[in-house]
């Protein structure tokens, strides 16, 4: 049925160990979603009511998705996934449905963690044109806002969101017990960008000439979805050059460098 449309739900396979850098934001994020769901019987002998929002923001491919999914995973949350875009392309009334339903089948399938991406697309600030798409919007924002304040009912459910614009996010959104906490997800320094390697050539046959370290100091700008990319290209180089290549030797990754422009800016970081 289309309610259930975009909506997938599964524990991830993906861990925290596959995340180069962030140490400090992996950090806080086991204590918000790992401590509530596994020290549940601790938060109410304090009497400590647990985050129910996360909104991670900065630039693409930066590990926002990847970030939300190894927190489920972490936590063994059941993990639902929707697309405020896709929500806002609905026909009238079906973005609320699935919206509703969704957090429906969260509660019902607890521990869980509801990932809510290009956040911005359905929440966003409101009154800011006349056109009817905004009334759309609107409907779909105070959908999830009531959604987010049923929360503190329900056990052992958090809704991490992803922007690319924060600045967009309506502020009602931002207030106490809907998204406490706001994180920025920077693109990789020098050190994120040697671990980032590390995880995307640690199923790769690597040649000794391969210097991870320099590659990383050579790669400023690029995002994590960028250096997973340049990884898989110099795989292809190698068999392109020779398919019964057995290495992927460091020419190979040098090619695909030198072929890539980093697609951020350094006046768009955040
Ligand atoms: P978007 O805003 O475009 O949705 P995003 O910030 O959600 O992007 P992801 O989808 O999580 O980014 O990352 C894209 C790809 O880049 C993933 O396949 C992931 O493996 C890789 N990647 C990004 N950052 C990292 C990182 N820090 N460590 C390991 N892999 C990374």
């Amino acid at each position: 049925p289309s309610i259930t449309r975009g909506v997938t739900v599964e524990i991830p396979k993906v861990s925290w160990e596959d995340i180069g850098g962030l140490k400090d934001l992996k950090k806080k994020l086991q204590q918000v979603v790992e401590w509530p769901i596994k020290h549940s019987a601790a938060f109410s002998r304090l009497g400590i009511s647990p985050v129910r929002g996360v909104l991670l923001h900065g630039p693409p491919g930066c590990s926002k998705t990847t970030i939300a999914k190894a927190a489920a995973h972490a936590a063994q949350a059941s993990f639902f996934s929707l697309s405020g875009a896709e929500l806002y392309s609905m026909y009238v009334g079906e973005g609320e449905a699935l919206l509703r339903n969704t957090f429906n089948r969260a509660r019902l399938a607890a521990p869980s963690i509801i990932f809510f991406d290009e956040a911005d697309v359905v929440a966003g600030k409101r009154g800011g044109s006349s056109s009817s798409n905004v009334s759309v919007g609107e409907r779909l924002l105070s959908t999830l806002l009531t959604e987010m304040d049923g929360l503190e009912q329900a056990k052992g459910i958090l809704v991490l969101a992803a922007t690319n614009r924060p600045r967009a996010i309506d502020a009602a959104l931002l207030r106490p017990g809907r998204f406490d906490l706001v994180l920025y997800v920077p693109p990789p320094d020098l050190e994120a960008r040697y671990e980032i390697l590390c995880v995307h050539t640690r199923k790769m046959k690597v040649g000794d000439d391969v210097d991870l370290w320099k590659i990383a100091e050579d790669t400023e700008l690029f995002t994590g979805a960028e250096l997973e990319g340049l990884c898989r290209e110099a795989g292809i180089v190698a068999l392109r050059e020779n398919i019964a290549a057995t290495l992927v030797c460091n020419r190979h990754f040098q090619t695909v460098k030198e072929s890539l422009r980093p697609a951020l800016t350094r006046g768009e970081i955040d």
